[in-house]
């Protein structure tokens, strides 16, 4: 069994010091390290953070022959059986995550980006061994095997787990008798006053959010026998990793203290929990098993995100800790960024999924007009697809229910087929219609099926003409951030990165000042500077268009659609 060490020496070196230990097996063996991990669907070439691989067999240094980047060969003639010392560092000093980050404060490891893969022990239990300061303690998502010991059933669980190390805080709760302990590693900031008197009221209601997962899902307990929660409380920012029996999540500390902003961290806490059914277990059979060393084509990822996000917005309020009117609000606001994405009409949410590798994750400035994320188009069909089996009787937390049973308890991966299969066996049609809703870039009928729930959508039109661009206002002048495909500012002949110095004579220095007053039509003399020369252009400006959609409930609404709407608010079949 192969025995991982890892050292955190002096944390403020950022350098983790990484052994692995075992009988040599074979007397070719190769090495490999992930070049990404999980959920988190980019290449990122963890190797380039990884020095000093030195090997040790007996008391002999092995010679080491590379293959590639991030793929290693041992020669081992006549040394089978002989202990095999591996060691090298790790550099951390990414945080995020899905990366490494170690400082006088706190360590985090996504294991991905920190154990090698020994040729042929993928599939044998690895143990982990952990060396860090005195006053620090270690969580760990695996169970323990000894002091400062764990146990992975094999490589794979092995970097499926999270490690957060430091003198933190950490509170432990139950759902349905399933042990979950959360830490919070709360930047470099001292306990917030804020989150000092909230605890214990967070700590309930992430637990109600569990418990509303797991009532969704129709289990009478989580998927995994043991759950830890990893928060980091940071300035800003937002976004969480799935594990089997873990999540990590960021959240920006002002952001949590704010009404709305703690709506959307539960959210964020049932997206990623929900994740323990959907796309951990119940997984693409594209990622089954996994392939840490390239890119995997998942054209089913709509599924497991876009149903995901759909899901998570309702599960704070079958929890008791939302209203009705600020779910409508959250629905209505995504569907309004959907509706005001051009890239829609160029992507389709099958390809989104499919090119997320190259497109959702590397996107630019321009990404807005090129592409659409299938979180985003595939909460959209979430929505259309609950609401279409409700005229059948059945719901969304059917099929997923049902896909569970078939597919996510036994561990056997899915195809997209198999998907349509199970949405056909609720509603016929849709063995035709959302094979079109995943590869045509035209839209489901979305007012006939919010009608069915007695709600509407109602455009708001801007108050001033359109220009087709976005401008930040930075210390250097104003500077174009956005221009919209066949908008004003691109006939204009303006790009990304231009910087804007005067409109009709004016020096432009707020970005409120470049809107002035318009009218649909008028051009007006722009002079803008780019790589170091000045230009000057002519900006005609478009008569406005959609603001903003919301989503309303229609006064109209007769009595099946408005207990329609309470069925489907409770997430239930009818
Ligand atoms: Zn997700």
């Amino acid at each position: 069994m192969p025995t991982v060490c890892l050292d955190l020496g002096d944390p403020q070196r950022h350098l983790l010091a990484v052994t692995l230990e075992l009988a040599v097996p074979r007397p070719q063996l190769r090495l490999r390290l992930p070049a990404w991990t999980p959920g988190s669907y980019l290449i990122r070439d963890y190797v380039r953070h990884l020095e000093g691989l030195e090997v040790v067999c007996g008391d002999q240094p092995c010679p080491i022959r590379r293959l590639g980047p991030a793929s290693w060969q041992l020669d081992l003639d006549g040394r089978v059986g002989a202990p095999l010392l591996i060691r090298y560092r790790v550099m951390a000093t990414e945080l995020s995550v899905r990366t490494c980050h170690l400082d006088g404060d706190h360590g985090f490891f996504a294991l991905a980006a920190v154990v090698l893969e020994v040729e042929g022990e993928r599939w044998s239990p690895h143990r982990l061994e952990i060396r860090h300061p005195s006053d620090w303690q270690a969580f760990v998502p695996l169970p323990p095997s000894g002091e400062g010991a764990w146990l992975a059933r094999d490589f794979d669980q092995l970097i499926d787990t999270p490690l957060e190390l430091g003198p933190h805080r950490s509170a432990s709760f139950s759902v349905a008798g399933v042990p979950h302990r959360w830490v919070t590693w709360e930047g470099a900031a001292a306990s917030t006053d804020w989150l000092k008197r909230h605890r214990p009221t967070l700590l309930g209601d992430v637990q109600a959010t569990a418990e509303a997962c797991c009532r969704l899902m129709g289990a009478p307990a989580p998927a995994s026998d043991a759950y830890l929660f990893i928060l980091h409380l940071l300035d800003e920012g937002y976004g969480g990793l799935e594990h089997d029996n873990s999540c990590v999540l960021v959240y920006g500390r002002a952001s949590l203290q704010t009404a709305d902003g703690y709506r959307k961290f539960l959210q964020l806490v049932a997206h990623e929990y929900l994740h323990q059914w959907n796309v951990r277990r119940l997984r693409p059979a594209e990622l089954t098993p996994i392939n840490y060393h390239q890119a995997v084509v998942v054209p089913s990822l709509w599924f497991a995100e876009g149903i995901t996000s759909y899901l998570d917005q309702f599960l704070p309020l079958t929890a008791g800790l939302s209203s009705e009117l600020e779910l409508l609000d959250d629905l209505g606001k995504d569907l309004s960024r959907y509706l005001l994405t051009p890239g829609r009409q160029v992507q389709s949410l099958r390809d989104s999924s499919q090119e997320a590798w190259v497109k959702l994750y590397r996107a630019d400035a321009y990404a807005g007009d090129s592409q659409v994320s299938y979180y985003l188009k595939g909460a959209v069909i979430a929505l259309v697809l609950d609401l279409h089996l409700r005229r059948q009787g059945s719901a969304l937390s059917v099929v997923i229910r049902q896909l569970w049973q078939q597919f996510g308890r036994w561990g056997r991966g899915y195809q997209e087929s198999d998907l349509l299969a199970a949405f056909a066996a609720e509603a016929a049609d849709l063995e035709t219609l959302l094979p079109h809703w995943l590869q045509d870039l035209g839209d489901p009928d979305l007012a006939g099926y919010l009608a069915d729930v007695g709600l509407k959508l109602v455009s708001q039109p801007s108050q001033s003409a359109w220009l087709g661009l976005t401008v930040k206002a930075e210390p250097s002048g104003l500077l174009v951030q956005r221009v919209h495909r066949h908008g004003p500012a691109e006939q204009a002949g303006l790009a990304v990165g231009d910087e804007l110095l005067a409109l009709d004579g004016e020096r432009l220095r707020q970005a409120d000042s470049l809107k002035g007053v318009w009218s649909p039509g008028q051009s007006r003399e722009l002079l803008f500077c780019r790589r170091g020369r000045v230009r000057c252009s002519s900006l005609t400006a478009a008569a406005p268009v959609v603001g903003a959609w919301s989503l309303e409930q229609d006064p109209g609404a007769g009595t099946p659609a408005l207990e329609r709407r309470r069925q489907w608010l409770s997430l239930l079949p009818i």
